[in-house]
């Protein structure tokens, strides 16, 4: 398939190089440039712009909010404008319920497909093609670029035609990871001042009753206060803690762990965090502990 990928961040740049792994004629467009060299010298196309990124039979975004997505979709230089009617644009940055619907809306107004695919697994599984996709979309385009999916991901969970369904289902899985480091966070800060060691903690953890990835993962970092450089960074945790609060006010439904979660990634922005993974909200169990001063 002949594929734009927009979007070339720790997530983007993996996903590019697997497409073109797989045998797709891949052209990239990236916001700086030198991101865009990286991946040409891997044999993508280099585009200068969004619209050079877009004559093929699908444009990928990967980029980190809904402002990013939004500055490149719509307006006179962007996909929506520069697509033909035959091209999907998959959206598999984690964006809003409200903007996952915009983009259909307006994808729909112009004659063109639009299918929302945010993927779980962090930027090791994007270069490793083991991201989980959960994808949304009309089934005959969903099927279409199912190539796509299968090149960059382990397996892939369609999940309904309304495509914001999947932005909903990813920001429900992050706000559940959420809790899992800011639980683990806690959990080890106690123990820890308690004076066991953290990484046996762990151990006992993912070898009894905790062994799913999130554990192991969250458990790693979390224990080794491992929190840069940042696969996953403190502004985007926010963003979607964020996301998520705002689909459930949508909806009506209380999330009371999220709104504390919020606050968690507020205080660690505010005190300097951004440069740090999302996991390092766990330091900041141990500084009320008063077993570390978390140095953002
Ligand atoms: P990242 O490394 O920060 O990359 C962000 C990308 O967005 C870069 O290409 C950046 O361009 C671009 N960008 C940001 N603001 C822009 C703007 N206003 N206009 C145009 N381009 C803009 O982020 P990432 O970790 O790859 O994450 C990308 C998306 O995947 C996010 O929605 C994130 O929530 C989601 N996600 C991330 C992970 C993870 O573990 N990292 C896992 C699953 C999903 P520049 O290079 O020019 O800055």
């Amino acid at each position: 398939m002949r594929i734009g990928v927009i979007g070339l961040g720790n997530m983007g740049a993996g996903i590019a190089a697997n497409l073109i792994k797989a045998g797709h004629e891949v052209t990239v467009y990236n916001r700086s440039r030198p991101k865009v060299d990286a991946l040409a010298a891997q044999g993508a196309q280099a585009a200068d712009t969004v619209a050079d990124a877009c004559g093929g039979d699908v444009v990928l975004t990967m980029l980190a909010d809904d402002a990013a997505v939004a500055g490149v979709t719509f307006g006179d230089e962007g996909i929506i404008a520069s697509s033909v009617s035959d091209t999907v644009h998959i959206s598999s940055s984690t964006i809003s319920v409200a903007m996952s619907q915009r983009l259909t809306e307006a994808h729909g107004a112009a004659g063109q497909k639009f299918v929302a695919a945010p993927v779980f697994g962090r930027p090791e599984a994007a270069a490793a093609a083991k991201l989980f996709v959960v994808a949304a979309g009309p089934a005959a385009t969903v099927s279409a670029v199912t190539p796509v999916f299968d090149a960059i991901g382990q397996r892939t969970f369609v999940v309904a035609e309304d495509p914001s369904a999947a932005n909903l289902v990813k920001l429900s899985g992050n706000f559940l990871i959420g809790s899992v480091i800011e639980s683990l966070g806690e959990a080890m800060a106690l123990v820890a001042k308690g004076g066991v060691d953290r990484h046996q903690y762990l151990d006992i953890l993912t070898s009894t009753l905790f062994s799913a990835p999130v554990y192991k993962t969250y458990g790693g970092l979390i224990a080794n206060e491992q929190f840069e450089p940042a696969g996953f960074a403190a502004p985007l945790g926010h963003k979607d803690i964020g996301l998520v609060l705002s689909a459930a006010e949508e909806l009506r439904v209380p999330l009371p762990i999220a709104s504390l979660l919020r606050d968690r990634f507020l205080r660690l922005l505010a005190e300097g965090g951004e440069q740090l993974d999302w996991s390092a909200i766990s330091s900041l169990a141990a500084a009320d502990a008063g077993t570390s001063d978390h140095s953002a």
